[in-house]
């Protein structure tokens, strides 16, 4: 069949007192069934915008959202809070950076898991019950069935992430959105948790979406990727497409930046110099312009004068003026000098 998800040109714009915002510019892209898609960028790149549209949790007070997100056939863009409601948690889910903003204080993590499971298949306590002691014990909680009744606070950071991944997972979602959930642990609980969700996603099928500002996160756990830059896709492909040959001036930046094997952490690794744009007053022409340095290669002040299109094929492409063959060797010249 088809992709599972279906995105078709996403516009999301706030207004603010400044002005309108355009937080995401025309975003496409598809996700299939029992696949993970990594969504890269710095803060600001609309990649937990594009998130929170597709679940519905954003303010729809100030927010104009235009384009079409088809999950399963299904509108998520028109869809109503209502049908929204019944599709999160159930058919759609997330987790998040932060699990004690997900988990309330107040409940037994047990009791949190079990209301989700209760809410969506009409189980009963008892039987809600239970399901939290086996999502517990499937995230790797020890002692399940005594745990089931402590509160998030009695949990540490790790345990915790490990219930709001056990909650998120509690009806068996077809889809996940995961926005930078191990952002705040540790290297060592952060490689567990990163484990944690590829076995779930053998054993479940479950499709992913994650979500992240480091390249590195990902190279696990994704088929494909997606680069954003200032609301837009600047690059996107199969993860071995993208970490290989990437063909954006800003990806080399973001692998420039992450360590590697071969980069030990004790050379300085090189971010990309500047800051991302506003998007109140997103710069001219290509976005990255005023942090490229391959705007003179390009000539003609082609870069801040014209947007470069976005030319996908098979799912395979870049948004860049470069040429085809300037991008190999200008690639080849970066990986060499890092
Ligand atoms: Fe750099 Fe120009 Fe390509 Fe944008 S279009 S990434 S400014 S070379
Ligand atoms: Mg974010």
């Amino acid at each position: 069949g088809g992709p599972f998800l279906s995105v078709r040109d996403l516009r999301v714009h706030f207004s603010t007192e400044d002005g309108i915002v355009k937080a995401v510019d025309g975003l496409s892209f598809d996700l299939g069934h029992g696949r993970t898609l990594g969504i890269v960028g710095e803060s600001g790149s609309g990649k937990s915008v594009t998130n929170m549209a597709l679940l519905g949790l954003h303010d729809s007070r100030n927010t104009t959202i235009d384009g079409e997100a088809l999950l399963d056939g299904q509108d998520l863009l028109t869809a109503t809070q209502r049908e929204l409601e019944r599709l999160r948690g159930n058919k759609m889910s997330m987790i998040f950076q932060d699990a004690l903003a997900s988990l309330s204080p107040y409940h037994t993590v047990g009791r949190q898991i079990g209301e989700t499971y209760r809410k969506h298949t009409g189980a009963s306590r008892k039987e809600a019950r239970d399901r939290a002691v086996e999502m517990l014990a499937k995230v790797g909680i020890p002692q399940p069935e005594l745990r089931v009744d402590d509160y998030p606070h009695q949990f540490s950071g790790g345990m915790r992430q490990r219930a709001m991944i056990a909650m998120a997972l509690v009806c068996d979602p077809a889809l996940l959105i995961a926005d930078e959930p191990t952002t705040a642990l540790d290297v060592t609980v952060q490689a567990q948790i990163m484990d944690l969700l590829k076995d779930l996603q053998q054993e479940t099928g479950t499709s992913i979406i994650f979500i992240t500002h480091d390249l590195g996160v990902i190279t696990d756990i994704a088929d494909d990727v997606l680069v954003m830059y200032g609301g837009r896709c600047v690059e996107r492909g199969t993860k071995q497409e993208v970490l290989r040959a990437p063909q954006h001036p800003y990806t080399w930046g973001l692998l420039g930046s992450m360590p590697s094997l071969d980069h030990p952490v004790d050379v300085p690794l090189s971010p990309i110099p500047g800051a991302p744009p506003s998007l109140l007053n997103p710069p001219t022409g290509c976005r990255f312009h005023p942090r490229c340095a391959f705007i003179e290669q390009v000539g003609n002040g082609l870069c801040a004068d014209a947007q470069p299109p976005l030319e996908v094929v098979d799912g395979r492409g870049a948004a860049c003026h470069l040429t085809p063959a300037q991008r190999v060797e200008f690639f080849a010249d970066f990986a060499g000098i890092q």
